[in-house]
């Protein structure tokens, strides 16, 4: 299975290969989209907080 991933030095695209180098310039490869950037683990960070400072305050004001 390939991959597509980004030159982390001149930017352009290729596919993943054993030793993650851009075949361009040589620059390592990395995968445009990280998993920690995904929309879904954003929003259930954001709810986490929400939920805690919800919590923070009703555990304050009781
Ligand atoms: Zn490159």
């Amino acid at each position: 299975m390939k991959y597509l991933q980004k030159c982390n030095d001149c930017g352009k695209y290729g596919l993943t290969n054993p030793k993650s180098k851009c075949t361009h310039c040589g620059g390592t490869l990395i995968n445009p989209f990280p998993p920690k950037y995904s929309p879904v683990d954003k929003y259930s960070k954001y709810r986490i907080i929400y939920f805690k400072e919800e919590f923070k305050k009703r555990f304050e004001e009781s």
